[in-house]
């Protein structure tokens, strides 16, 4: 039965109502007996069944949304300059998000200052008996060439079997190497394998979208459980991680947007995002980059005054190719979440969750809650339990509209910044 209230809404319920019976449960029956099972037998498997239908749908969606991503971002060497510069600037954009990100996340350490008994609690709660083994995973440093080398797959169907313990990477990879061959065998001969992909992709995307119907309930559940077991603690964890994300993405555009503005495009940073303030609103109300893609190619040429051919390209490949706000909320997520668990990722681990926060950022759809998918992907191939996503999703439809707003704006930045005419508007 649709409701009236808006997802969003009913997940930021669901969040507060774990939280409150949580606690309420927690000081009433703190060691009773009927309170540990509730917790396995009523709590867990409800939130277990949202998790699951997210986590079924997320491998054939990476594979998919890649390799079409990838295709799209081979179209960049028919544009030459430009599209060269524009590739550029996506990847050091989103480089740099990162950076800013896991620099503040491992500075402010917002997960940190659980007892260990509580994490082993957590972890038993949310993923039931076989919690050591991502831990293990997570433990086991390799070697930084022995990384790299095991990201290229020799058998992609063995990794794709495998992909959710640990070889989602490779998998990455080859769907990367699909799409950017995709690219290069030609429109008519890739046709029927896009439009199979494009198909996936949608209908991957829908078994999510049924997944997050049930998220009110889900979040609730696995909120509940986190609470019984960590009491007010909860909220406190979860707001410092809110307030480093938008802190993040505040110095992101500070820092990098306006720099680049000012030096690449020879424009006033105050000025252009007073010029393109109804797209930043667009986006945060919206919380998409393709809902904003029409009213930012307006005002790209109406208002900036971007030569329109230039604007068309980078702006719509930017709404799905350029995320540099998620780039950044995926990596402090990550980070965050392993040091919920009381996960040491090694630096070796710490740069594989930069590169993939930057893939994920092509492989994200600019839709609302788009990056979900990708999360769990950076959480799993860094040996994080993906069910902590149940933890930050009641605060994620904010986060999703404080790093959408950034994501439309590096679109945009990237756009004045190419600009073969560099008039100032
Ligand atoms: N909502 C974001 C966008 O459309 C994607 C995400 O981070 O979930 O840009």
């Amino acid at each position: 039965m649709a409701s009236r209230i808006p997802l969003h809404h009913r997940i930021l319920l669901g969040l507060l109502a774990g939280l409150i019976l949580g606690s309420v449960a927690r000081s009433l029956w703190g060691d009773h007996a009927a309170l540990s099972w509730t917790c396995e037998q009523i709590a867990y498997p409800l939130g277990q069944i949202f998790l699951r239908l997210i986590f079924m749908a997320v491998v054939p969606l990476v594979v998919a949304a890649l390799a079409l991503g990838v295709t799209e971002l081979g179209d960049v060497h028919q544009f030459g300059r430009v599209g060269l510069k524009t590739l550029f600037m996506t990847l050091l954009f989103s480089s740099m998000a990162v950076v800013i990100g896991l620099l503040l996340v491992n500075w402010v350490q917002p997960g940190r200052g659980l007892p260990p008994e509580a994490q082993n609690q957590l972890l038993t709660a949310l993923k039931g008996a076989d919690t050591q083994v991502p831990i293990e995973q997570a433990a086991q440093a390799k070697t930084l060439t022995r990384t790299l080398l095991d990201f290229l797959p020799r058998n992609p169907l063995a990794e794709a079997v495998r992909a959710l313990e640990g070889g989602l990477i490779p998998l990455m990879v080859f769907a990367l190497i699909v799409g950017l061959a995709m690219s290069r065998v030609g429109r008519e001969r890739a046709a029927p394998l896009h439009a199979l992909l494009e198909s996936l992709f949608a209908v991957m995307l829908k078994i999510i979208d049924f997944g997050m119907q049930l998220a009110p309930l889900g979040v609730a559940a696995l909120i509940f459980n986190v609470t019984v077991t960590l009491g007010w603690e909860t909220l406190q964890l979860l707001s410092r991680y809110v307030l480093v994300v938008l802190t993040g993405l505040t110095l992101h555009v500070l820092l990098v947007y306006s720099l680049a503005l000012r030096t690449f495009a020879g424009r006033s940073p105050l000025k252009f995002f007073a010029d393109i303030r109804e797209v930043l609103l667009t986006a945060f109300s919206t919380s998409s980059s393709n809902a904003t893609l029409p009213l930012a190619l307006e005002v790209s040429a109406e208002k900036l005054h971007i030569d329109r051919a230039t604007g068309n390209f980078v702006l719509t490949i930017g709404a799905t190719a350029n995320q540099n706000g998620t780039a950044l909320f995926e990596g402090v997520t990550v980070l965050f979440l392993a040091q919920f668990f009381g996960i040491d990722l090694s630096w070796t681990q710490q740069v594989t969750v930069m590169a993939m926060s930057i893939v994920a950022g092509v492989g994200t759809a600019g839709v609302p809650g788009g990056s979900l998918p990708m999360v769990v992907v950076v959480l799993q191939s860094v040996g994080v339990p993906p069910e902590g996503i149940g933890i930050v999703l009641g605060v994620d439809r904010f986060l999703d509209m404080a790093r959408t707003v950034v994501n439309v704006a590096g679109d945009l930045t990237i756009a004045a910044c190419v600009d073969p005419a560099r008039q100032r508007a």
